[in-house]
């Protein structure tokens, strides 16, 4: 049944902040960056209605508790085919579908490696940054195109199995300190960009077998959770945004969420300090799960149930911003 209340505290919102956001794109931006005006004259204003319509749509269907994982899965699949399917029509040969014409190779190490190399900072880490301090971790539960095969892939109706691995710490620092070492040599050699490409290409690769071959098989997002660099950064950049996920003291230690959580962030440990662990990326999968509302989100003094729908306006303008841009 329609919900009013929703739909004025939710997808209006969603839509204003979508069509406020890409229109900003549209007028200032000197690259055509919404991609269907590279078409024909005004198609990017049509494209920027039909991306704020799609937000206050997905934003009322994920505020319904029940719905929130299935439509983060859509949604975040949505968001990865439309990157890749950007990527190859420009690889072969329809380059009005590439931003600049210089390639960025679409692995997320490289959001991290692209400016140690070039010594320069680009549009994807500006990206990402922006939505860290205006989302927290949405960049790795809703809006990373390579994140979203690893959902896919681990998604499941069977629990996922623990990870087996006692320390995933080590392993999560240990990727992030190879993949910086090895960028400042490669910067220190001046190894040209080809190889430098074809480096990020095979971490990608390599991301993509540990994605088929773990992460389905556990059904967990083993990738993100353990390899990532990205997902590294991202477990502290993170508070640097007010938006946070605890526990309440209703809770049960019955551990039903733990089951849930394909990020490894809800083992005993974290539920009986009250908060998931660092790995959290305040995807929200556990609480529809939680029998007795003991997960909540937080942001400044909201209450959590506003906080929670807070949460889903803004990465979900976010969400249908981007899948406007041009953004390879
Ligand atoms: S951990 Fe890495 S691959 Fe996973 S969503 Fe985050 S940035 Fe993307
Ligand atoms: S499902 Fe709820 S009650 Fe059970 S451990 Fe998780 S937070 Fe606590
Ligand atoms: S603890 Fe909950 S919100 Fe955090 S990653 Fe796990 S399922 Fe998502």
């Amino acid at each position: 049944m329609f919900n009013k209340k929703i739909f004025l505290s939710v997808s209006l919102p969603a839509f204003l902040i979508t069509f406020s956001l890409l229109s900003i794109v549209q007028l200032k931006g000197h690259l055509q960056m919404i991609i269907a005006e590279r078409f024909f004259h005004n198609g990017g204003w049509i494209e920027i209605f039909v991306l704020s319509f799609y937000a206050g749509f997905l934003s009322y269907k994920m505020s319904e508790q029940k719905n929130t994982s299935k439509w983060r899965m859509y949604s975040w699949l949505l968001f990865t085919i439309v990157f890749y399917g950007q990527l190859t029509l420009g690889l072969l040969g329809f380059d009005k579908f590439l931003l600049t014409g210089n390639l960025h190779v679409p692995v997320p190490a490289i959001i991290l490696a692209g400016p140690i190399y070039r010594f320069e900072f680009s549009i994807m880490p500006v990206l990402f940054l922006s939505t860290i301090i205006l989302s927290g971790p949405s960049w790795c539960s809703h809006l990373c195109y390579f994140g979203g095969i690893d959902n896919a892939f681990s998604n499941s109706e069977k629990y996922p199995k623990q990870i087996p691995i006692k320390n995933k710490f080590i392993w999560k620092f240990s990727f992030l300190a190879i993949i910086i070492f090895f960028t400042i040599l490669l910067r220190l050699l001046n190894i040209p960009t080809f190889y430098a490409a074809a480096s990020g290409i095979s971490v990608g690769i390599m991301g993509l077998l540990i994605i088929v071959f773990l992460s389905r098989k556990r059904k967990k997002m083993i990738h993100c959770t353990l390899f990532c660099p990205i997902g590294t950064l991202v477990m502290f950049l993170k508070f640097i945004n007010p938006f946070r996920i605890k526990i309440n003291s209703s809770c049960t230690t019955c551990l039903l969420c733990s089951k849930h959580c394909k990020y490894d962030a809800l083992n005993k440990t974290d539920i009986e300090s009250g908060k998931p662990g660092l790995t959290c990326t305040y995807c929200g999968d556990c609480i529809t799960t939680c029998k007795f509302s003991s997960i909540e989100y937080h942001f400044l003094g909201l209450a959590p149930a506003n906080s929670r729908l807070l949460y889903i306006v803004i990465t979900v303008s976010l969400h249908a911003a981007f899948l406007g841009l041009g953004m390879i």
